[in-house]
């Protein structure tokens, strides 16, 4: 296949690119680098299968010769309001990417007869009321909370991708993506995975925001790189979860890390940094994952922490 990608220069993204190259596909990336990076992808370049164009996929999307799949992975992903690539930040770049992004998408797989894959989140399911989060359960999200611009945006894309896919016949797959974590990930984009990793590394505490009793269940980048591309060749239309159901509180969380990396400086809590709607507990139900597509995850915490540090070391001059 010929494969578009957006967010191709972002952390899954170009992952992605990675794998649909390994697997014997021609890549098309498209990226216009507001929270991604082009050392991401320079591996890349003189790839005769690869080929990359910076766009905003909220523009109108022009790619020369046939699509067989596009991959809509471009968005800003962080909740950090105090990063600059955090999406509170870009609230309006957000519901563009999910929204007018999604739909160009969309149109685009229309005109070529391509497959579609959408980059949901376990944020539609909000500040989830049924745990674990199986794909029937609606969600529980403020459309005009902090997090809306990605919550409803997210919403909004799954919503547009089911209107393609039943009125004009567009073959396409959802994945409900849960938090993932590994190599090229954003070292200042705020999320707990290079917060944590970065400070333990520099021997600081970890900051733990809240009291540390809130939930998340971590998967490493190439377990959920595999879901993806199972999702992809399947005939799966309607959503899948993609995660590694292994729960964890933040503080048990930054306990490991601590003990993983060796680090002595602890834990310090800061009451005031947890987000306004910061969901409470997040696991995924992941019964459909399996089922459908035989998959689960395989890498452990501890596994996939070490298979990250190296990245993080080199980016911090640890090495
Ligand atoms: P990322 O910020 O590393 O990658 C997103 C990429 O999209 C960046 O390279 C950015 O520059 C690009 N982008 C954003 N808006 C764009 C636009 N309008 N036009 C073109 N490019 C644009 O984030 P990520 O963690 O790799 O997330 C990728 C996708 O996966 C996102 O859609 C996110 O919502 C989804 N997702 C990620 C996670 C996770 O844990 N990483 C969890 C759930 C969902
Ligand atoms: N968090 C934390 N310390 C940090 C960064 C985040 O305790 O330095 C917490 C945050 O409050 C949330 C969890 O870690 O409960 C996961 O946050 P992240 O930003 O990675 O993504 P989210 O899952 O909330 O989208």
């Amino acid at each position: 296949m010929r494969i578009l990608i957006t967010g191709a220069a972002g952390f899954l993204g170009s992952h992605l690119c990675d794998r649909l190259l390994a697997e014997g596909h021609a890549v098309v990336g498209m990226d216009n680098f507001i929270t991604g990076n082009p050392d991401n992808i320079a591996h890349l370049a003189g790839n005769e299968r690869f080929a990359f164009y910076r766009n905003d996929v909220s523009n109108f999307i022009l790619v020369p010769g046939k699509i067989d799949a596009v991959l809509h992975f471009a968005s800003p992903a962080s909740p950090n309001p105090a990063s600059p690539f955090g999406y509170p930040n870009l609230p309006i770049q957000t519901m563009k990417a999910g929204a007018l992004g999604t739909h160009n998408c969309l149109g685009l797989c229309r005109a070529h007869a391509a497959r579609f894959l959408l980059a949901s989140t376990s944020e539609i399911y909000g500040d989830p009321q049924e745990h674990p989060q199986k794909e029937t359960y609606w969600g529980h999200t403020d459309p005009v909370g902090p997090r809306s611009m990605y919550d409803e945006a997210k919403r909004f894309a799954e919503a547009l991708t089911m209107a393609y896919h039943n009125y004009h016949n567009v073959d396409t797959r959802i994945a409900r993506i849960f938090n993932t974590y590994g190599p090229r990930m954003h070292l200042d984009d705020g999320r707990v995975v290079p917060n944590f990793i970065q400070q333990a590394l520099r021997g600081e505490p970890l900051t733990v925001y809240g009291d540390g009793s809130q939930t998340r269940s971590f998967c490493y980048v190439d377990d959920m790189v595999d879901g993806i591309y199972r999702l992809l060749i399947s005939d799966e239309h309607r959503p899948v979860n993609i995660g590694n159901p292994f729960e964890m509180t933040m503080l048990e969380f930054a306990e490991s890390i601590n003990r993983i990396i060796g680090n002595k400086a602890g834990i310090v809590f800061k009451q005031k940094d947890r987000l306004g709607d910061d969901p409470q507990r997040r696991q995924p139900d992941i019964t459909r994952a399996r089922n459908i597509l035989g998959w689960e995850a395989k890498i452990n915490l501890e596994e996939g922490v070490c298979r990250t540090i190296p990245y993080f070391k080199e980016k911090l001059g640890l090495v």
